[in-house]
């Protein structure tokens, strides 16, 4: 059995300030990379107990470069995003999780709410609906049958799995959101034990959890904080069709790699 873990900051345990994840260079950024390795070995642990064979990791916050790889469990196999873009194509994957997630733009005390950048995009939406990064992980796998069964991050993106995947798919609650600059995440052993036990019920639990999927062509709107933001995407790319002042549109046929649902 082959498990993908895909990994963020903004929910990692410990991530409680904006600063930890925007300022670089300091003691808070240090914690916040060493509590990423701690959250991520707890799911590589979860996923060995369930009788995983082979578990993949990816850094994905950012493009990756997050990681101490030093602190990796060595019995984890480290895959960069780009590697991640057409993984299902090449690997049989049972079952992908997703560790130190966020909610997606709108949502009410969530900590650090956004989707794929919050200086520049106001809202992700697929076939109309509104969408954020916990779906797109959940859509690539779908596209492959491969179901998404556990999440952790604070208490709303928690909420956000079970409405976009269903009520069982596993959740491990590590922090609670106060504002968008601010969480109070709890004590650190608990939060690792929540996330193994979480992975290792959610991976057991596999056959029960719905894999996501959309009917096809997939349309994927993407609105910008503002007109001039949608000007220079859409110098880039023009072949996206311009929908109103802020909003660029994507029509896909089909879901090849992971790129297919993102706007470009
Ligand atoms: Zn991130």
């Amino acid at each position: 059995m082959n498990i993908l873990i895909m990994t963020d900051i903004e929910g990692i345990t410990g991530v409680d300030f904006w600063e930890q994840v925007h300022k670089h260079d300091w003691e808070g950024e240090e914690l916040a990379r060493e509590r990423l390795m701690a959250d991520t070995n707890a799911a590589v642990e979860g996923a060995f107990r369930a009788g995983a064979d082979k578990v993949y990791v990816v850094d994905g916050h950012g493009g990756g470069s997050n990681f101490k790889k030093e602190l990796l469990d060595p019995r984890a196999t480290q895959i960069s995003v780009l590697e991640y873009c057409d993984l299902y194509t090449r690997e049989k994957i049972d079952a992908c999780l997703e560790v130190g997630v966020h909610a997606k733009p709108g949502t009410l005390n969530a900590f650090l709410e956004h989707v794929q950048s919050s200086a520049n995009w106001f809202s992700y939406k697929v076939n109309g609906k509104d969408y954020g990064e916990i779906a797109q992980g959940a859509l690539y796998a779908g596209a492959f049958d491969v179901p998404l069964v556990m999440v952790s991050g604070d208490r709303a993106t928690c909420n956000e799995a079970k409405e976009t995947i269903g009520e069982n798919v596993a959740v491990a609650l590590v922090k609670e959101g106060i504002d968008w600059k601010h969480a109070e995440s709890i004590d650190f052993k608990e939060a690792e034990k929540r996330i193994c036990d979480a992975v290792e019920d959610g991976i057991r639990r596999r056959d029960e959890i719905k894999p996501l999927k959309v009917s096809l062509p997939i349309t994927i709107d993407v609105t910008f904080l503002r007109a001039d933001i949608c000007d220079e995407f859409h110098k880039k790319y023009p072949n996206l069709e311009r929908i109103d002042s802020r909003t660029l549109r994507r029509v896909s046929n089909e879901i090849k790699d992971y790129r297919d649902i993102l706007l470009y």
